[in-house]
């Protein structure tokens, strides 16, 4: 724990740009003490390394979900100047927009449990899990290459979207200037049959209820169409799959051979690879990262076309009657141009999150207009045993450029987490508390287990007490299919 860390607020710590040579800003992190107390040492080391980044703007920044990742840590935030700032790939993480999207349907929870082993079961049968799985959608080369462009909007001509479904999308599901041709033959290898797969790991899709007693603002969460007792929803966490892997790898690989040699950078940490935001190669690895970008809002769109089979054949109704409209669909690892306010002035500058949620606040530019007064939601996942969130971005967001936590985040690493839990074990101690889970494997299902992770209502709360996000409603878990 770092001795010349200074508390700025009960729920922001800075370490001051002397913690470390070579740092340009202060690095922030936001989080109750207690929850600060818990970081491990990774989040300290990394934050003042992504310090040092050429072009960084303000602050590098840790959200309360924060913990050690491949070169920033998961739940950073850094924005660089377009002009003078480098783009890094270890900004955005591998599973280049991985989110969550979050689905309404209008039925209780009474109506839902006495059939939650049937749907979750076809849930399961429907929506391919695990880490190889493929996808049901066969598309040619060039029509892949037309997903990797459209994103959601390729899954609108499809018929596997509704208009309304890209209005409450981030961007609209679709990240404009993505040119296929910056993207590999092995990437498009690895993508082509990947189209709506959850994949492994922590990716998920849960069916959740809305108690009555968890909603914390009850005039927002009726904007966002929670409008019956108990309600049920369907929340889910995935991403570009092995497709945006590979587009990680192979430009990690080619910032490696110009960063030292041809553009003079001298980073502390290998893994924060970068290049010059304008320099051939940044706009290279930008557009293919757009591509990842796009394909994972479409691989969401076609999961999200499944769920609404699935509920539709079992309860006998069309997904329209229902109530299966989204509410929000929300990247957490990305780098974006945005407009934001840099002591004064209005500028445009390189947003990147990585395991951290874009929150812009009321009527900002950007969010769909049904939410426009009340702010983008936001949606953030706990664990599959303890919770999740649905929250609000804030005017007061504009500090962190209007971003905030995306998950709980782990406290024990997946290797702890098999050792001290049981899978079988688990999944049974589950659906005696009302939560049936299926999967692909028992001991990625053991890393997931709850105690894995911090206490997403702590998280939850902090974003609040900082002022990056407001609690809307807290989501119970009631069946899951993990990955
Ligand atoms: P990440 O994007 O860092 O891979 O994970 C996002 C967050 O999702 C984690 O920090 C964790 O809090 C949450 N999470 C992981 N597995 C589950 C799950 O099965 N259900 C829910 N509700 N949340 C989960
Ligand atoms: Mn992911
Ligand atoms: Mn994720």
């Amino acid at each position: 724990f770092p001795h010349d860390i200074k508390k700025i607020s009960p729920t922001v710590w800075e370490l001051p740009v002397h913690y470390k040579e070579g740092m340009l800003v202060p690095a922030r992190i936001y989080a109750t003490e207690k929850l600060l107390m818990a970081m491990d040492e990774g989040v300290f080391e990394q934050v003042s390394n992504v310090a040092c980044l050429p072009g960084i703007l303000k602050y590098a920044f840790c959200m309360p979900d924060g913990h050690w990742g491949y070169g920033f840590p998961i739940g950073g935030v850094a924005a660089m100047d377009p002009v003078t700032g480098v783009i890094s790939p270890g900004g955005i993480g591998f599973d280049i927009n991985c989110g969550m999207r979050l689905v309404l349907t209008n039925l209780t929870h009474e109506e839902v449990a006495p059939r939650i082993h049937e749907l979750v079961d076809a849930l399961f049968n429907r929506i391919p899990t695990g880490v190889g799985c493929k996808g049901f959608i066969k598309v040619s080369q060039s029509e892949f290459r037309d997903v990797l462009e459209e994103g959601s909007k390729w899954c609108l001509k499809k018929g596997f979207a509704r208009p309304e479904d890209i209005e409450v999308t981030e961007e609209g599901g679709c990240f404009a200037g993505a040119e296929s041709s910056s993207i590999s033959d092995k990437a498009i290898e690895r993508g082509i049959d990947q189209i709506g797969t959850l994949g492994s790991g922590n990716h998920y899709c849960e069916i959740q209820v809305a108690k009555d007693v968890n909603v914390f603002d009850e005039i927002i969460a009726k904007k966002f169409g929670f409008t019956v007792p108990n309600q049920v929803v369907v929340m889910f966490h995935c991403g570009s799959r092995g497709f945006g892997h590979q587009v990680a790898t192979d430009y990690l690989k080619l910032f490696l051979q110009v960063m030292g040699s041809k553009y003079k950078i001298n980073i502390r940490d290998r893994e924060l690879a970068c290049a010059p935001f304008h320099s051939k190669e940044g706009q290279l690895y930008f557009s293919a990262m757009k591509c990842a970008v796009n394909m994972a809002f479409a691989n969401r769109q076609v999961i999200l076309y499944r769920i609404r089979e699935v509920f539709s054949r079992i309860f006998s109704k069309s997904p329209e009657d229902l109530g299966m409209d989204m509410i929000y669909d929300v990247a957490h690892n990305t780098a974006k141009l945005e407009t934001h306010i840099i002591n004064g002035a209005t500028k445009e500058i390189l947003v990147h999150r990585k395991g951290s949620t874009r929150a812009f606040g009321p009527v900002m530019e950007g969010i769909p207009s049904v939410y426009r007064e009340i702010g983008q939601p936001v949606i953030i996942g706990g664990s599959m045993e303890t919770g999740s969130y649905l929250l609000a971005g804030l005017e007061t967001g504009a500090e962190t450029f209007y971003t905030t936590a995306h998950g709980s985040g782990r406290t024990m690493s997946r290797h702890e987490a098999k050792k001290n839990v049981r899978g079988k074990k688990l999944q049974q101690d589950m659906e005696a508390r009302g939560i049936y889970v299926r999967t692909d494997s028992w001991g990625g299902l053991a890393e997931e287990a709850g105690s894995a992770y911090k206490n997403i209502d702590e998280i939850a709360e902090s974003t609040e007490l900082a002022g990056l996000s407001r609690r809307v409603v807290k989501l119970v878990p009631i069946g899951n299919i993990k990955g």
